[in-house]
């Protein structure tokens, strides 16, 4: 069975998400570890945590794919704000450890002028500092859609970021909208796309899947998400995505313009595409 799921509302805990989840279809989620617009994150529950890690395991659930906030921004210009958003990365890490083994995802952040080199090298920088060595969290950068200053728009970006960590913990979670905005042709040629990520990055880094359907066209980078079938991409490219091997084992994870009826039908969607 594939990994399919969506992002979740995180105030009712783990355990609130997992009967969530069950009751969509879905066998693995994502969350907001934090206030997506802002810094401030729950108050820790170990019971909870420790609840989840049991029914995540009886009920073979994938992995789960935790997104970081939106403003943090690891690559920003200015120092103290800079090294706020390492605090929290460095705490969103910490705070994976209560669900081990799971996945944390965030946008690789916004170079704001300094050139995609420094924005690199900030972030790998962070990275380095937060992942402390045999933390039970595989880090992974978001492929980009090159909006504005965006670092990780481009296989090659995130090649960088993974080489100056130099950690096996770190992998790519491939955004469907976001490649496609970034001018990678997945409605066409999504072998292509993929084979030309296993030749720069490696196929064995791709770890996760957003599967989102775009409302603009390829290269625009633009980042504006469609429900499925409803965009850019249309369903053909998603059942190509179902179907191909690489990706087979893969947490894929909605993050459509949906309610919870919505997502319903859509990972009932992609079920029946695979
Ligand atoms: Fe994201
Ligand atoms: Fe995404
Ligand atoms: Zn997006």
């Amino acid at each position: 069975m594939h990994a399919i799921g969506c992002h979740l509302s995180a105030s009712a805990g783990y355990m609130g998400m997992i009967r969530t989840a069950q009751s969509i279809g879905a066998n693995t989620f994502a969350f907001f570890t934090r206030n997506p617009r802002g810094s401030k994150a729950k108050a820790e529950d170990p019971a909870d945590a420790a609840a989840a890690v049991q029914a995540l395991k009886q009920l073979q659930f994938a992995k789960l794919v935790a997104h970081g906030s939106y403003t943090m921004n690891l690559c920003t210009a200015d120092p103290e704000a800079r090294e706020f958003a390492a605090e929290i990365l460095e705490d969103d890490l910490r705070r994976m450890a209560a669900i081990p083994g799971n996945y944390y995802n965030f946008h690789p952040g916004s170079h704001v002028g300094q050139g995609t080199a420094v924005g690199i090298e900030q972030i790998a920088g962070a990275i380095k500092k937060a992942l402390a060595p045999g933390y039970p969290v595989t880090v992974l950068l978001e492929t980009m859609a090159g909006k504005g200053s965006e670092v990780g728009g481009r296989f090659e970006e995130l090649l960088d970021i993974i080489q100056a960590v130099g950690s096996d913990n770190v992998g790519v979670c491939l955004d469907t909208c976001h490649v496609w905005d970034a001018g990678y042709d997945i409605v066409n040629d999504l072998d292509g796309v993929l084979k030309e990520f296993d030749r720069i990055v490696g196929l064995d880094r791709l770890k996760a899947l957003h599967i989102n359907d775009s409302k603009n066209p390829s290269a625009s980078h633009k980042d504006r998400h469609a429900c499925i079938g409803e965009g850019a991409l249309g369903v053909e490219t998603f059942r190509n995505i179902l179907q191909h091997e690489a990706l087979a084992g893969l947490p894929m994870i909605l993050e459509t313009p949906n309610e919870l009826p919505g997502y319903q039908r859509e990972i009932a969607l992609l079920r029946s595409l695979a």
